[in-house]
C-alpha cells in the first residue's frame, strides 16, 4: 500500500505536488518550529486513487487516516468524540495551485450533541460552544450535505427577530441551542437523515466531499480557464482547531509581509477580535488594521511580526499569512506567496536584492513579464466597480474615456476643439486614419485582432477593441445599441482595451509610470540577457517610443502604412491605376521623396541602431476603395448623373478594383510577388532607403539599413529582388558618392521558405521569421476567419492549447523555425536570425526563440520592456548561448 497520509512533521515545502500548496507549507512551518496547530495531509495521490476505485476511499487509505488521527490525538492530548476533552478539527482542501472553485473549509468538525457540552464545560463558555456548533452544522450541511444555506439563515433571522435582537452577539447560549434544534430539523427535512453525530463519520463524509469538489463545475471551469491539468487532484488537510472566538483576548486575521499593492516594506493586513476563520473576509464586522494590534496586544504583535519576518526570510519572498490568537497565544494557519500588483512585484524584487535576500537573477525571474504590460498603459482604477455594457476582442491594451463619435472627420474636428472622443465604427479603413490618430481609442463591431483598426492602434499604443459584435451600430442615426440600451453620438463611454470591455460613463484611470525600480530591473535584464530585443515601428514617432523603451533596433518597419496617409493615398492610387509605365513612374517619383523623408526620420530616431525595412507587402487593392461601396456609388451616379465625368472616373476605378479583386488575398498577389511583377515599386522604395541613408551619413549619423523582402517561397524570387536592391544601391552611390552599409534578407513566412532555407540563405544576409503569416500558412488558417469563427471553440475544447497567433505553436510552426535556422546557418554560419510579429512580444515564444538560437526578437514598442525581461529570463533559465544581435555588414 502506498503512503497516502503525511503528518505535518513528515513533509516540507518541496512536496507541493503531493501535499498541495497549503499542506506543504503547513509542514514546512511545522518543520521550522512555528506555532502551527498539529494535523496531517491526505495526498493528491489519494485523491486520484479515490477516483480510480470508483469514488470510494481505498481501505488502506482509511486505515492510514485512522492511524494519523490517533497520532493527532496523542499530540494534542485530546480525543475525537470524547466529551471530556474533545478534539475538533478543520478540514481544508488544497491543490497544487490555489483554486477558488474548490470545497470551502469546514471548521469545528467533531462537534456533536455530547462534545459540545464538553466544550461548554471545559471553556466555561457555553455561548462560545453552542455558537461554534451551530456554525459547524450550517457549514457542514452546506458543503457536505448540499443543503441550501438559505434555510439556515432564514431560521436564524426569524429567531433573532422573535427575540427582538438586532445582531448575533446578543444571542445567548440558550438561544443558540434553540437554533441548533431548528437546524437539525432542517437537515432532517432535506436529507431525510439526522445530522451525523459520529465524528468519524463526519470526517469521512467531509473527505469525500473535498475529493468530489475536485470535479465540481466551478473547479472544472476554473482549471480550464487557468490551464491547470485535471489529473493533479487535491489534497485534504485535517488540522486541530484553535479558536479566535474565545473572547476579547482572542482573534483572527490575515496579513501580507509587504504591501501587495505598492510593495512597500510594511506589514499589511487586518484582524478581528473574538472571531473565527472566515469572519475577517466575510465582512460581517469591519476588521481593524494590523498595526492596531501593536497597541491592543503588544506581545502578540511582536511575536507575529517576528514570525512574518522569519517566514519572509525563509521563503525569500513576500508572504500572505493567516493567523489566529487563542487566549493570547499566536498560531499560524497558513502561509503562501502573496499575490501582488505589477508595481509591487517590481519594487519587492528590487528591494529584496538590496536587502540581500535574493540575487539579481532571482529578482528577474520573480516578475511576470505579462504584468509589465499594465504599467505601460493608462489603465482603469480597479478600486472602482465596472458595469460592462459589451465585450469585444482586446485588440490593443490601455484604457480610455470619451464621447462616442462615428466618423473619422468628426473625431478629428472634435479633438481639435479639445474634446476627448472614442471612434466607434463597424470597421476602419486607411481612410479613417486621421480619425484614429485623433481619437482616444477605437472600437469596431467587426474585424479581428489583425484588422486594420487593431494593427494601427497597437502600433500607436492606443486602446482598441475589435469585433464587438453585440454593438448594433446605426451610422445614419448616430447611435449604437446593445440589447435595449442605446448610446447616442456624444455620450461618454469608457473602454478597457486589455479586456475588451466597454462601460457607460467615465471611470477613474491610473496613469502609467516607470518607477525607478522598474528602470533598475530592466537594466539588470539587459546585463543578463543574451537575446536582442528590437521593435516593430513604421514611423519616426513609434521608433522614438521604441528607443525610449530600450529597443536595440527596428526588426520590422512596414512600408505600407506610410502609404496609407491621407495625403499620399491619392498618389498611391494613381500609381496603381496607371495605364502606362511612364504614368506609373510619375506617381512613384512623387512618392519617393515622401518615403525618403519617412526613412530619414526613422534612421535618426534609432541613432545608429539597425533598422529592418520591409518592402511593400499587401495586395494593391488594399489601397483602393471598397468594391461594394464603389458599386453603390456608380449605380447612384448612373441614375442621377449618367453623363458626368465623375461617373466615368468611378467606372474606371471600379474596373481596376475588379481587376485586382482576388479570390484569396492572403495567398494572392502580394509580398515579393508584387516586386516581381512591378519591380519599379520596389526599386523606388530601395532608392528611397539609400537616399535617406546617404543623407544621414552626410549629416554624420551612422545608419544600418537591413532591407527585407517579404513572402519569399523560392530562392529565385529573392535572387531577383536582391539584384534589384543592389542595383538601387549602386545607383544611389554613384549619384551621391556615399557608400552605405546595408544588408539584404528575407522574411521566412511561407513553409517552403523554411524547408528550403539552405538555398535561400545563399541569397540572404538575414532571416526574419514572420510567424504571423507562417502560422497562417502552416495551419492553413486565415487568422481573421479563424479567430472570428472557430478558434475559440478549438481552445475551449482543448483541440489547441492556445491561440497559435498569440502563443507560438512550437511543435508545428516552431519546427519550421528551427529547421529554417539550422538549414540557413548550414549554408551561411554568420546568417543573422530574428522573429518579428506578435510572438516576439510573448514570453513563452521568446523563450522558444532563445532556445532555437535566434539572435533577436522584435515586437511592438510597448512590449519592448516585457521582451527585455522575458529575454533575460530565457537566458537565465537556459544558460548563455552567445546569441548577440550584432550587425553584420556587407558592402
Ligand atoms: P481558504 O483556502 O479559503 O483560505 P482555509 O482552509 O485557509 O480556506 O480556511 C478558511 C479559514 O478558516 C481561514 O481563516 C483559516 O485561517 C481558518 N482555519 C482553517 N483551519 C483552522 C484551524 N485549524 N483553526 C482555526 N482556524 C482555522
Ligand atoms: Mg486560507
Ligand atoms: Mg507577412
Amino acid at each position: 500500500m502506498d503512503k497516502f497520509v503525511y503528518l505535518f512533521n513528515e513533509g516540507h515545502s518541496g512536496m507541493k505536488e503531493l501535499l498541495g500548496g497549503k499542506g506543504a507549507n503547513l509542514a514546512e512551518m511545522t518543520k521550522i518550529g512555528l506555532p502551527v496547530p498539529f494535523g496531517f495531509t491526505i495526498s493528491t495521490e489519494a485523491c486520484n486513487a479515490y477516483y480510480e476505485s470508483g469514488k470510494t476511499l481505498p481501505s488502506g487509505l482509511i486505515d492510514q487516516i485512522l492511524e494519523s488521527l490517533n497520532q493527532l490525538e496523542n499530540n494534542t492530548g485530546k480525543s475525537f468524540g470524547n466529551p471530556a476533552n474533545p478534539l475538533l478539527v478543520s478540514v481544508r482542501s488544497g491543490s497544487v495551485f490555489s483554486m477558488p472553485g474548490m470545497m470551502d473549509t469546514i471548521l469545528n468538525l467533531g462537534l456533536n450533541d455530547e462534545t459540545v457540552a464538553g466544550i461548554a464545560g471545559l471553556t466555561k463558555n457555553p455561548r462560545f460552544a453552542y455558537d461554534s456548533y451551530r456554525r459547524f452544522i450550517q457549514m457542514f450541511s452546506d458543503v457536505v450535505l448540499d443543503v441550501d444555506v438559505f434555510f439556515f439563515e432564514q431560521l436564524l433571522e426569524e429567531t433573532r427577530e422573535s427575540k427582538g435582537y438586532s445582531s448575533d452577539p446578543e444571542m445567548s447560549a440558550d438561544d443558540w441551542q434553540e437554533v441548533i434544534e431548528g437546524y437539525k430539523a432542517i437537515v432532517k427535512k432535506h436529507t431525510k437523515k439526522d445530522f451525523p453525530q459520529d465524528p468519524k463519520q463526519q470526517l469521512f463524509l467531509a473527505i469525500d466531499a473535498v475529493f468530489n469538489s475536485w470535479n465540481n463545475q466551478r473547479a472544472i471551469v476554473y482549471r480550464r480557464l487557468n490551464k491547470i491539468p485535471d489529473h493533479l487532484g487535491t489534497a485534504v488537510n485535517i488540522q486541530s482547531m484553535v479558536f479566535g472566538n474565545m473572547g476579547d483576548d482572542s482573534g483572527t486575521g490575515v496579513a501580507f509581509t509587504r504591501d501587495p499593492s505598492t510593495g512597500e516594506q510594511t506589514l499589511y493586513g487586518e484582524y478581528l477580535i473574538n472571531a473565527q476563520g472566515e469572519d475577517v473576509v466575510a465582512g460581517i464586522r469591519t476588521p481593524l488594521p494590523i498595526r492596531t494590534l501593536s497597541t491592543e496586544m503588544p506581545e502578540v504583535f511582536q511575536q507575529f511580526s517576528d514570525t512574518c519576518h522569519r517566514l519572509e526570510q525563509h521563503y525569500k519572498d513576500m508572504q500572505d499569512i493567516e493567523f489566529t490568537v487563542e487566549r493570547g497565544k499566536l498560531f499560524i494557519l497558513q502561509t503562501r506567496t502573496g499575490k501582488r500588483t505589477a508595481q509591487a512585484a517590481i519594487r519587492i524584487a528590487v528591494e529584496m536584492v538590496n536587502e540581500g535576500i535574493i540575487d539579481k537573477k532571482e529578482a528577474l525571474l520573480r516578475v511576470d513579464p505579462d504584468q509589465l504590460n499594465q504599467l505601460l498603459h493608462r489603465r482603469i482604477d480597479d478600486s472602482f466597480e465596472r458595469k460592462q455594457l459589451a465585450k469585444g476582442l482586446p485588440a490593443s491594451p490601455g484604457a480610455a474615456t470619451g464621447q462616442v463619435v462615428f466618423d473619422a472627420d468628426e473625431a478629428e474636428m472634435l479633438t481639435g476643439e479639445g474634446k476627448k472622443v472614442i471612434l466607434v465604427r463597424p470597421e476602419t479603413t486607411p481612410d479613417d486614419i486621421h480619425g484614429i490618430i485623433a481619437a482616444q481609442a477605437v472600437v469596431t463591431s467587426r474585424g479581428g485582432m489583425t484588422s486594420h483598426a487593431a494593427v494601427v492602434a497597437r502600433g500607436m499604443g492606443k486602446a482598441c477593441i475589435c469585433g464587438c459584435e453585440t454593438l448594433k451600430i446605426d451610422l445614419r442615426g448616430g447611435k449604437f445599441s446593445v440589447g435595449d440600451i442605446v448610446v447616442n453620438y456624444g455620450d461618454i463611454i469608457t473602454i478597457d482595451g486589455a479586456t475588451g470591455e466597454i462601460m457607460l460613463g467615465e471611470i477613474p484611470m491610473i496613469e502609467p509610470e516607470l518607477s525607478d525600480e522598474f528602470q533598475v530591473l530592466l537594466q539588470w535584464a539587459d546585463e543578463e540577457r543574451d537575446l536582442g530585443v528590437r521593435a516593430n515601428a513604421d514611423n519616426p514617432e513609434d521608433a522614438r517610443k521604441a528607443f525610449e523603451f530600450g529597443a536595440g533596433g527596428i526588426g520590422l518597419c512596414r512600408t505600407e502604412h506610410m502609404f496609407m496617409d491621407a495625403n499620399r493615398i491619392p498618389i498611391v492610387q494613381s500609381m496603381i491605376l496607371a495605364e502606362t509605365y511612364e504614368e506609373r513612374n510619375e506617381a512613384l517619383e512623387l512618392l519617393l521623396p515622401m518615403q525618403q523623408g519617412d526613412f530619414e526620420g526613422i534612421f535618426e530616431a534609432m541613432q545608429g541602431h539597425p533598422v529592418t525595412i520591409r518592402l511593400l507587402d499587401p495586395p494593391l487593392h488594399e489601397f483602393l476603395p471598397d468594391k461594394e461601396e464603389l458599386l453603390v456609388e456608380v449605380t447612384k451616379l448612373q441614375i442621377t448623373n449618367p453623363q458626368s465625368a465623375k461617373l466615368k472616373e468611378k467606372e474606371l476605378l471600379l474596373k481596376k478594383v475588379r481587376q485586382l479583386d482576388e479570390f484569396n488575398p492572403m495567398l494572392g498577389h502580394r509580398g515579393c510577388r508584387l516586386g516581381m511583377i512591378h519591380p519599379e515599386i520596389y526599386f523606388m522604395q530601395a532608392k528611397a532607403i539609400f537616399y535617406a541613408a546617404a543623407k544621414l551619413s552626410e549629416r554624420g549619423f551612422e545608419v544600418k539599413p537591413e532591407i527585407m523582402i517579404p513572402l519569399v517561397g523560392h530562392v529565385n524570387e529573392l535572387r531577383d529582388m536582391r539584384k534589384l536592391v543592389v542595383d538601387a544601391a549602386k545607383l544611389v552611390k554613384e549619384e551621391t558618392g556615399r557608400d552605405v552599409y546595408y544588408t539584404i534578407g528575407t522574411m521566412i513566412e511561407i513553409p517552403r521558405a523554411a524547408l528550403t532555407a539552405d538555398q535561400i540563405a545563399a541569397e540572404a544576409d538575414f532571416f526574419s521569421f514572420g510567424t504571423n503569416d507562417l502560422t497562417q500558412t502552416t495551419f492553413g488558417f486565415s487568422r481573421d476567419d479563424a479567430e472570428g469563427k472557430f478558434l475559440q471553440t478549438y481552445i475551449e475544447e482543448k483541440v489547441l492549447p492556445d491561440n497559435p497567433f498569440a502563443v507560438l505553436d512550437q511543435e508545428g510552426v516552431g519546427k519550421l523555425v528551427e529547421m529554417g535556422v539550422e538549414l540557413g546557418r548550414k549554408t551561411k554560419p554568420e546568417l543573422k536570425t530574428g522573429i518579428c510579429g506578435e510572438h516576439g512580444g510573448e514570453k513563452s515564444s521568446i523563450d522558444f526563440c532563445y532556445q532555437t538560437g535566434l539572435d533577436y526578437v522584435s515586437c511592438s514598442p510597448y512590449r519592448v520592456p516585457l521582451a527585455r525581461l522575458a529575454a533575460a529570463q530565457a537566458t537565465i533559465r537556459h544558460g548563455n548561448k552567445k546569441a548577440k544581435d550584432t550587425f553584420i555588414s556587407i558592402k
